[in-house]
């Protein structure tokens, strides 16, 4: 990879604190949980690779997401690198009520009621507290309970009854989850808690907000009302129903997620893997990013070292070209958090250094220049890159907008994206290969090639020497401008630059008792 080895060398020869760089493209999402849940672990897991921090609101609470945040944020200014925040809404997860003497076990050809009568359950009946379920379903549905495990079919529905056989049993405790994977269920994405927690993470300055259960474009829609784009929204795709209006979904989302954990419980597991690749696909040709989630080292939960289907997953993941990588329970409450996010940056890097890397990435599909400025710019910027192998791109992207369309090239370079505002560095730190960089915007053209150039060799993507290649707007700082490149010398001058912009300040003469060194 053009750059990162060079990165390496520098950092290590020069000795002065580096910044934080990837040796990947792909991005690794951490979730955090009690496992995580100090500063120390959280800037372990940084250190280690995590690029951003996703917080499951369906175990934490206000207080609780207050803490993390402010934790992430702590360690982002000490290591001057932008870090991005997740918040994953709980969404409409269905659950049965109580029951009594748990656990009731269903037999296979038994009949099993559901219904409106809050008394505890037992092996014959349970307490369903979603009214709107009994006007959804019809007889033929099939709902599923304990993830997955309990298999019903839906005989028949009378008012506040739904009376089913039992196809598959099992085990049945107290509020376990419901899928109903044959219905559109008339519920919206956010429930009245989802709508409070997405309120709370926007005001304390989240960068993305996770969807979960969305089925129609229209819940990404009320969605983006309520967030009034103080984040990004990602739809959760773990619904069958989303899978049928995915075009549509992916059109009105900043970002989509392979939630496969629900999704493989709604689908047969065994088409998981080929909707992986669907939902990947239309998402990079759409220049959306796209994050592959759960179960990716799930048995390091447990043990320091996956398995070898586990790394052919998260590898898989990787050489489908998606932007980020996510753990789950393996960072938040697993034995090892450290461990699966070194884990899969190792993955990640050797799949990204294959020889037949590339050749897959780019041969899975036509990501094709749309007739925009943005895109032809971004497309020339990839094949000048490989023509004259330059150190890297370094993208101008107030909105982040351009930034995201470089990405889409998927180059071979790597991508410096820089931007004067904090929300699009840390909102863009998901996106596969972007190394974003917070900085004014350039005061003229010559500052414009002079900036761009010291901030590749200070953060280790060039040497004296090496050329890098510039996209950028004019006129200076207008979003959604970019329509020039330019290719730029990183020379002995840019390295004294930068020498001399991380001299410590000089002493002031009054001074009392002046540091020894000055
Ligand atoms: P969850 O979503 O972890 O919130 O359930 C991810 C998934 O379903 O895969
Ligand atoms: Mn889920």
């Amino acid at each position: 990879m053009p750059g990162g080895e060079f990165g390496k060398r520098q950092a290590g020869k020069r000795g002065w604190k580096t910044a934080v760089r990837r040796e990947r493209k792909v991005k690794i999402i951490a979730t955090l949980g009690p496992a995580s849940d100090t500063e120390e672990k959280i800037e372990a897991l940084f250190l280690a690779g995590a690029d951003v921090f996703r917080i499951n609101m369906s175990h934490s609470s206000h207080e609780q997401l207050k803490a993390y945040h402010d934790m992430i944020r702590a360690v982002e200014r000490r290591h001057g690198r932008p870090i991005g925040i997740l918040v994953d809404l709980q969404g409409p997860k269905l659950r049965i009520g109580e029951i009594a003497d748990p656990p009731a076990i269903l037999e296979p050809g038994d009949t099993f009621v559901l219904d409106d009568d809050p008394a505890p359950g037992n092996a014959e009946r349970v307490h369903l507290p979603h009214p709107e379920i009994f006007q959804a379903v019809r007889p033929g549905d099939q709902m599923l309970l304990n993830d997955g495990l309990i298999r019903l079919s839906v005989l028949e529905v009378e008012g506040g009854r739904i009376v089913t056989r039992v196809i598959h049993g099992g085990p049945l405790s107290s509020r376990k989850g419901v899928n109903l994977p044959d219905t559109v269920v008339p519920l919206s994405a956010m429930t009245e808690k989802d709508r409070e927690n997405l309120d709370y993470a926007c005001a304390l300055g989240v960068d993305w907000i996770a969807l979960s259960f969305v089925q129609r474009p229209d819940d990404v829609a009320t969605a983006r009302k309520r967030v009034r784009g103080r984040a990004g929204v990602l739809a959760k795709i773990e619904k069958p129903a989303a899978l049928r209006c995915l075009r549509e979904i992916i059109d009105l989302s900043d970002a989509l997620m392979v939630a496969r954990g629900d999704l493989g419980v709604e689908l047969p597991l065994e088409s998981v893997p080929g909707w992986q690749k669907r939902i990947t696909r239309a998402a990079r040709r759409a220049g959306k990013p796209v994050v592959v989630a759960t179960q990716m080292l799930e048995s390091m939960i447990e043990n320091p070292s996956p398995t070898r289907a586990e790394v052919s997953d998260v590898a898989t993941a990787v050489f489908e070209g998606a932007d980020a990588i996510m753990l789950s329970a393996e960072s938040a409450a697993g034995k090892w958090p450290v461990e699966a996010v070194m884990t899969m940056d190792r993955i990640a890097q050797n799949v990204e250094s294959d020889p037949n890397y590339r050749d897959i990435i780019r041969s899975q599909l036509e990501t094709r220049p749309e007739p925009t400025t943005a895109d032809a710019i971004s497309s020339a910027a990839r094949s000048i890159a490989e023509t004259l192998k330059v150190a890297c791109i370094v993208s101008y992207t107030s909105s982040g907008a351009t930034g995201l369309r470089i990405a889409r090239e998927r180059p071979e370079a790597p991508i410096i994206a820089l931007s004067p505002r904090i929300e699009t560095v840390r909102r863009l730190a998901i996106v596969w290969g972007l190394h974003c960089v917070l900085t004014d915007d350039p005061e003229d053209l010559d500052d414009m090639a002079d900036k761009a150039c010291r901030i590749a060799y200070r953060e280790g993507f060039s040497m004296i020497g090496e050329r890098v290649l510039i996209t950028c707007g004019v006129p200076l700082g207008t979003p959604g401008a970019t329509n020039m490149l330019r290719i730029a010398d990183v020379t002995a001058d840019t390295v004294r630059m930068v020498k001399q912009a991380e001299a410590p300040a000089p002493c002031a003469p009054a001074t009392p008792t002046p540091p020894s060194k000055c």
